[in-house]
């Protein structure tokens, strides 16, 4: 096999895995623009951004830099559709069973930021629905004494890296654009951080998620509070007691009661 097979079979698997998650968008029909996408996608010599089409990429703008947006899960919607069709990290496009956009109430106060999908989530497309999310739900039920519906959940990359190794500095980079617009549209008031990754992306900054958390931060207007990401408590237990606290100086932000804890 030649280097143009290569090639052309690389295109044929992107074009069918990409047709695919847009199948899974409920996508039924593809904009002509949609070709730039693709082209995109095609090795090159540095491997770029896909452009959003301009049809769908114009809608969005509008809906939420002019606040003329039908409504908050409008403007999720059209973000959702452009994330199911992107191939900016061409291993990651490769290799997910579907994207993983984010889940809850598109108008909470309180996002919940987490890094990236696991095999759960990637076969799911739910965000945090493994021993993580169990995590996860509880502390939003038993720490918080609220319901996972009252929050919005999402990650720093809608794509699972194989082997649920950490995102790339360029991958994330590459998604960054989309979790700015999910948060621009709902514009919560409080944002939990999961983890360095979140922390750190959200944040821009190297610092460490031990020296992050204990403060509150602010994103855009929102205040934002650090804690572990569940996957580190569920290795490290003894950690729980941290997030414990950061969860209690998040509840003080909210003015929301610590409800009491039974299972300590
Ligand atoms: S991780 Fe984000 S930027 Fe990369 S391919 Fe997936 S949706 Fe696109």
């Amino acid at each position: 096999m030649d280097e143009t097979d290569t090639s052309i079979d690389r295109i044929k698997r992107i074009v069918v895995q990409r047709l695919e998650s847009l199948g899974r968008a409920g996508v039924t029909q593809l904009p002509r623009r949609a070709a730039t996408a693709i082209e995109a996608s095609s090795p090159q010599p540095k491997p770029t951004t896909a452009e959003p089409t301009r049809a769908v990429k114009q809608e969005s703008t509008d809906d939420m830099k002019t606040g003329r947006s039908k409504d908050k899960a409008t403007g999720l919607a059209v973000v959702q559709k452009e994330v199911a069709a992107c191939t900016r990290c061409e291993e990651l496009a490769c290799s997910r069973t579907q994207t993983v956009f984010g889940v809850g109430d598109p108008k909470a106060k309180l996002c919940f930021f987490g890094e990236a999908p696991g095999a759960d989530e990637d076969r799911l497309g739910e965000p945090f629905v493994g021993r993580a999310g169990k995590m996860l739900n509880d502390i939003i039920q038993k720490g918080m004494g609220l319901e996972r519906s009252d929050v919005y959940i999402l990650n720093v990359l809608k794509c699972r890296p194989p082997g649920n190794r950490n995102p790339s500095p360029e991958e994330s980079a590459n998604c960054r654009e989309f979790f700015e617009r999910q948060l621009e549209i709902i514009n919560p008031k409080f944002i939990c951080c999961l983890g360095t990754v979140a922390a750190q992306n959200l944040l821009e900054t190297n610092i460490a998620v031990g020296k992050l958390r204990g403060k509150v931060h602010e994103y855009r207007g929102a205040k934002v509070v650090v804690t572990y990401h569940p996957s580190y408590l569920l290795r490290n237990p003894s950690a729980k007691k941290f997030t414990w606290d950061d969860i209690q100086l998040l509840l003080g932000e909210m003015g929301l009661p610590v409800p009491e804890r039974t299972d300590r």
